[in-house]
């Protein structure tokens, strides 16, 4: 099996450096035509160049391949609209969005300003919807399209500081689950991407020699699967230093409670609670509705 995407064409945020510049070359590389879109920003948002855009667009011309750099901030409407109107004057599709564009502003949550809460979501989360929400048209016209939506550990796991990051991370979770399942009848498939790599988001917080096996050409492999023609949909893909590992969300059977329910009854059965045998994936919120008033219904012998 080779993996190709002639004829595909990629829209990569945040891609002038870092994860998103590798996951640029290697489409491009593969055969896509890839729009390299950079607001240009420091780590934490401010500034602005289109310097790392270009680079990386003549880095793909100068290797036989075609790209076009935009400057859209992505958590700008008028801006990714432009970006997608451009994109489509030159090219005619959009088959694949990476969602990649991001910035920090930790602090611990006492200290953290809402204005830094909100900044934070705003890229992270507002962009990924922004940028998708852009090309949903065109690709369930096209009957076809690939969508990556980057989260972290620091959302799905946590980490200290970044109650706005993780935040914003996590959303992405609930993001891919409705559109996997919105998007599937028009063969749009939609993945989460939770990297971890040696950029210079990180090249302060972990020492050198575990940055050494971290770079992002290790991730983007895996990238490369998930926007690919056979592509899953609705996996959460963890990467990094070659290793790849899926997310899961499960919930356990549980325990269903009767007449006079009290708060003690739920504390006296939290282990049966958290029973880990038999737990399941749901595929949808009303799967999980239905498990609970079956449940009810046959512990009240209405069944
Ligand atoms: P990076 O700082 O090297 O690159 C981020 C890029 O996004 C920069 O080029 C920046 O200019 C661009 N950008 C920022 N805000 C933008 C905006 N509003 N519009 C357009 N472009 C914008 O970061 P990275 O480490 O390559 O991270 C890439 C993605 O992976 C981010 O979403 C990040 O949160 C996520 N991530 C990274 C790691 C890691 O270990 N590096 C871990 C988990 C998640």
């Amino acid at each position: 099996m080779t993996i190709r995407f002639d004829d595909r064409v990629a829209i990569v945020t945040g891609a002038g450096v870092g994860l998103g510049r590798s996951h640029a070359l290697g489409l491009a590389a593969r055969g896509a035509k890839v729009v390299v879109n950079d607001l240009g920003v420091a780590t934490d948002g401010s500034g602005m160049s289109s310097d790392a855009a270009l680079a990386v667009v003549e880095e793909i011309k100068a290797a036989g391949g075609e790209a076009m750099a935009h400057g859209a901030d992505v958590s700008d409407p008028a801006g990714v609209d432009d970006m997608v109107q451009r994109t489509m004057a030159t090219w005619g599709r959009i088959d694949i969005a990476v969602n990649n564009a991001g910035i920090l502003r930790d602090k611990t949550f006492g200290k953290l300003s809402l204005d830094d809460f909100r900044k934070v979501v705003d890229v992270h989360l507002m962009g990924s919807a922004t940028v998708s929400h852009a090309c949903w048209s065109i690709m369930r016209e096209q009957g076809y399209g690939r969508i990556v939506l980057t989260s972290s550990g620091s959302g799905l796991y946590g980490n200290v500081g970044q109650s706005n990051y993780g935040a914003a991370k996590a959303a992405m979770m609930g993001l891919m689950n409705v559109l996997h399942i919105e998007g599937a009848r028009d063969n749009i498939r939609v993945n989460v991407l939770a990297p971890t790599a040696a950029t210079r988001m990180t090249e302060s917080l972990i020492p050198a020699d575990a940055l050494a096996l971290m770079a992002p050409e290790t991730i983007t492999p895996g990238l490369l699967y998930l926007v690919s023609e056979d592509a899953p949909s609705r996996v959460m893909l963890g990467a990094g230093a070659g290793c790849f590992a899926q997310t899961r969300v499960y919930e356990t059977q549980g325990i269903t409670l009767t007449g006079d329910i009290t708060p003690e009854d739920v504390a006296e059965r939290f282990a049966d609670v958290a029973d880990p045998d038999g737990q399941e994936e749901l595929s949808n919120a009303f799967e999980q509705t239905r498990k609970y008033v079956i449940n009810a219904a046959n512990a009240r012998g209405l069944t």
